[in-house]
């Protein structure tokens, strides 16, 4: 599979920003980051890189590239159509759930490219450079492949999640079969290692949320992402109904660090403290969990209790857009109200969720989510000279209370240039919308 990204020549010095390193080396005030062959070679002050392109920072903000945790990118092509009403005025579209599945059964490979496309391009000129594509509407190994593809071409780096078909009955197995052959070809799909393979699992509820799937089948699931080595990630204790789910994972002897947790809203105290015992990673997804009427995100909770934490998308059919300083904003904000505390999470605090504690709920802390010699380049460099920011301050705080996509100038991710002077390089944007809307217009022509 090949890639569209622009590859630069490799050999970059982003000079002279305030960079944010998120690791050992702190703050520098006026720090260089220099970039060879899509790796960091030297983050320091007055580096010498000879023959590199220089990328003047100076009076900017260099952070490492933001990183989400679960994001279900096909359906971005659905953005504003789950209306908040049980029923809409249009049949087949309603609230998330119903429309999501009504109008995801009529996705061919194609829907799917151009929504995971969108979907990656917004996450460029938000500063995101690693994604985690939870893929639940695979129709057919072709899908999977068209989500694959828009990966690919994007330059980011991601987690695919092979899933299942949205509407996937309960008493019928995932494709486990198609899975294994994605594994087994995986080094022709992983884009030169930038992607690596992981499992949606439906859980033990399934799709439909009034039935459970029987032990027998989503034992045989899970054991086949297991044996291919494979992590994966479910939903839990998202509606308030749905406590105990972590508890079933528990006593199935599911739980560790390969099994991402999503949603976490209504989890019982002791369900946290199970995740936190076994390194279980939660992905915390503040705008959809709050539109879809989880409850508050419980991020405090499950910073106290030491689980391993990342942010997330999730959907922009909820979340509206993937906003990670929105995102970033909120669950701060959300995290200080249910303390009744200003000062219980910090910004600080909440840029290392969306970076390197993001990173390794995903298994990259050791790739990526901070600027180290030795990691991947994917770095992010934040102008304030707009009227939303104007003022070089606090910049841990600046990102997170002020900074939109917007002020994203330059975004660089596993070395190559992804988007300059605030304009994507490698994505004609007229196009990608264009080709998102032919093809929602499509799908709902099907429907
Ligand atoms: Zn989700």
């Amino acid at each position: 599979m090949t890639t569209n990204a622009p590859v630069s020549d490799g050999n970059l010095l982003v000079r002279g920003g305030y960079v944010l390193t998120m690791d050992a080396a702190g703050d520098l005030p006026a720090g260089d980051v220099h970039v060879r062959g899509g790796e960091i070679v030297a983050v320091g002050e007055h580096l010498d890189a000879p023959g590199a392109e220089v990328i003047d920072a100076a009076g900017k903000i260099v952070a490492p590239g933001l990183v989400d945790t679960h994001w279900h990118m096909w359906n971005t092509l659905l953005r504003g159509l789950s209306d908040g009403r049980p029923e809409g005025d249009t049949p087949g579209r309603s609230g998330y759930f119903k429309t999501c599945v009504s109008l995801g059964r009529q996705f061919l490979p194609a829907d799917t490219y151009a929504g995971t496309r969108l979907a990656c391009a917004e996450a460029v000129d938000a500063g995101i450079t690693t994604v985690h594509d939870w893929a639940h509407n695979i129709r057919g190994i072709e899908w999977a492949e068209a989500g694959l593809r828009a990966l690919s071409e994007s330059g980011l780096r991601a987690r695919f999640s092979y899933g299942y078909e949205t509407g996937h009955p309960n008493d019928r197995l995932m494709a486990l079969d198609d899975l294994a052959r994605v594994a087994s070809a995986w080094p022709a799909y992983s884009a030169g290692g930038r992607l690596h393979l992981g499992m949606a699992w439906r859980g033990t509820g399934g799709s439909n949320p009034a039935m459970q799937v029987a032990p027998k089948l989503y034992r045989e699931e899970i054991e086949t992402g297991r044996g291919l080595g494979l992590p994966i990630s479910v939903h839990a204790c998202g509606p308030r109904h749905a406590a105990g789910q972590l508890a079933t994972y528990a006593s199935e002897r599911l739980l560790g660090p390969d099994l991402q947790v999503v949603h976490l809203n209504n989890a019982w105290t002791q369900e946290i403290s199970l995740a936190a015992a076994h390194g279980t990673p939660a992905s915390v997804s503040p705008f959809t969990e709050l539109q879809i009427g989880y409850g508050q995100p419980v991020t405090g909770a499950l910073l106290a209790a030491g689980v391993p934490t990342g942010l997330s998308v999730d959907t922009t059919m909820l979340s509206g857009n993937a906003d990670m300083f929105a995102i970033m904003k909120v669950t701060q904000g959300c995290a200080n109200a249910l303390a009744y505390d200003e000062f219980a999470l910090t910004a600080r605090d909440v840029l290392r969720l969306a970076t390197i504690e993001g990173a390794r709920t995903l298994g990259l802390g050791s790739v990526t989510g901070s600027l180290a010699v030795g990691k991947r380049a994917d770095l992010i460099v934040v102008s304030p000279h707009a009227p939303n920011i104007g003022v070089l301050t606090d910049p841990a705080r600046l990102l997170v209370t002020a900074a939109h996509p917007g002020n994203v100038e330059l975004v660089i991710a596993d070395g190559r240039v992804l988007k300059r002077s605030g304009a994507l390089t490698g994505y004609d944007v007229a196009e990608v919308t264009q080709s998102a809307r032919n093809a929602l217009t499509s799908v709902l022509a099907r429907a």
